[in-house]
């Protein structure tokens, strides 16, 4: 198991911490007999689209905890997506069952072009204080950006002083963009900086809390955990303080997506002595099975959880049947983060679908806790079967519109709202599904199920659409080697 070092301010980045790669294309047992032996190689693009940066992805983790403020050290552009975490707080409070959500409070330091001759720090303090005097937060933190890395302002150095000024948690956040070119990076930054600042070591337990760690998807947790006599402490959008101080007397953390919670899990465990369930999430029936046994034992609800497992088949797996007939041998490509997209394969080999190919945006050798269990894409293909065409690409979009282009599955499974587009544009029935607990459980593969077929049969508004849609690629591109541009470096093949 990697060591969480809270002394340092920094989290170790991925390609070295886990090493995660974002350049393979071939099978994905393929992939993971060679990341779990040790010899994965990266396969380099000799070019490539834009990305994402961590500095979003550590917003992610901090912006929606209750009463606090971020501040984004750096110029006014890297804050151009900060935006779109505003959203979570309007649609997603209520699914949440959180009524009043309170909204989101991102600044930005404004650096300039001066500051990164002279020196951004005291524009930082000016900032912390306004900042402080204008929302009152409870807490604070500064999110790095490149500019104010690679001038190397002291921000630690900063925070602390104005922990000790304003008598708050002030926590740096090292997430800068080019420090990783795996964008989850940002995740562990920020938990990072959550663990180290808030939470601390309890010898209180709360008998039966569970935390969760997970993104802003709807409450379905409180519901499954009340029939196993459980209360979920959901980490950390919405959470508050207090509830965040809370993760270290809870009896166990589960996650909701290890790519996620690979980070936070093993701090909470090393640091507070919080195990982590080592069971990976609950899609797909015998992986659902595996994790309630696995979270009643965790717990010491084995017969609570035997009962619910008996309850919950009785009632959902009838109507998966139903839906099985209908979408069995259809086909199906699916684009998504890593572990996230791992589970779609999961649901759509469960419906018998077959899974054209994948292309998913990183690949983590190992865990935090580098449990075999914890592996969805492992458990997956153990419980189903190989994918073939499997692509791990940072979401290099010439890529897998020329994938999908050749392989014209009967639906096209995105998790993010900027690539579902390319399926409707190509006349390729396109589901996105925005929350992530959607297909969790077996109430879950019905619901997904439904999805999937209202999106299959709805051909005709797909094929409508295509018919007005423009295509920016070449027929020379879209008719060329997908992996052109990868290099023959590393262990995939084609
Ligand atoms: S931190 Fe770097 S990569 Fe991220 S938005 Fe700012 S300049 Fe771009």
């Amino acid at each position: 198991m990697s060591k969480i070092d809270l002394r340092s301010p920094e989290v170790e980045i991925r390609e070295i911490r886990l090493n995660s790669i974002t350049g393979f294309a071939g099978s994905a047992s393929g992939l993971v007999d060679c990341a779990r032996c040790g010899g994965l190689g990266d396969r380099k693009r000799a070019f490539t689209q834009c990305m994402s940066c961590s500095t979003s992805k550590a917003i992610c983790t901090v912006s929606l905890i209750q009463d606090i403020a971020v501040i984004s050290h750096g110029p006014l552009g890297c804050g151009a997506r900060f935006h779109e975490y505003a959203f979570t707080y309007q649609v997603n409070g209520a699914k949440r069952g959180v009524p009043n959500p309170k909204q989101i409070r991102v600044f930005s330091s404004d650096m300039g072009e001066e500051d990164t001759i002279y020196g951004g720090a005291e524009k930082l303090r000016t900032a912390i204080r306004e900042v402080y005097e204008r929302v009152h937060p409870r807490a604070i933190f500064i999110v790095t950006t490149c500019a104010s890395g690679i001038i190397g302002d002291d921000v630690e150095g900063v925070s602390n002083e104005a922990q000790e000024e304003l008598g708050i948690p002030v926590s740096a956040i090292f997430c800068e963009g080019f420090r990783s070119r795996i964008w989850t990076t940002g995740f562990d930054a920020g938990y990072h900086g959550i663990v180290r600042k808030l939470v601390r070591p309890s010898e209180e337990k709360i008998p039966n809390l569970v935390n969760i760690v997970n993104f802003w998807g709807s409450d379905i947790f409180s519901k499954w955990f009340q029939a196993l006599g459980l209360v979920p402490n959901y980490l950390t959008p919405y959470a508050t303080l207090e509830s965040i101080a809370d993760a270290a007397k809870a009896v166990v953390s589960v996650q909701i997506c290890p790519t996620l919670g690979s980070y936070m899990g093993a701090a909470i465990e090393q640091t507070c002595g919080v195990p982590e369930l080592t069971e990976a999430p609950p899609y797909g029936i015998p992986q659902t099975d595996r994790w309630f046994r696995a979270l009643g034992k965790a717990t010491g609800k084995e017969a609570e959880a035997e009962r619910f497992i008996e309850k919950e088949r009785a009632e959902w797996l009838p109507r998966f049947e139903e839906l099985k007939k209908s979408l069995e041998g259809k086909t199906a490509y699916v684009t998504a983060g890593a572990a996230h997209g791992h589970a779609m394969l999961a649901i759509l080999k469960e419906y018998g679908m077959n899974t054209l190919g994948a292309g998913i945006f990183h690949h983590d050798s190992v865990y935090d806790n580098p449990s075999d269990s914890l592996d969805v894409l492992k458990t997956t293909i153990g419980d189903y079967g190989d994918v073939g065409n499997y692509t791990v690409c940072n979401r290099q979009e010439y890529e897998l519109v020329n994938l999908l282009n050749r392989l014209k599955p009967d639906i096209f499974v995105a998790r993010h709202g900027g690539i579902v587009r390319w399926g409707a544009r190509l006349g390729i029935p396109a589901l996105l599904v925005e929350d992530e607990h959607y297909g969790m459980g077996y109430e879950g593969l019905v619901r997904y199920g439904r999805r999937l077929l209202n999106t299959i049969e709805n051909v005709e508004f797909i094929k409508n659409f295509s018919r007005h849609a423009k295509i920016p690629y070449s027929e020379k591109w879209l008719t060329s080697d997908p992996y052109t541009f990868l290099s023959e470096d590393g262990n995939g093949g084609h």
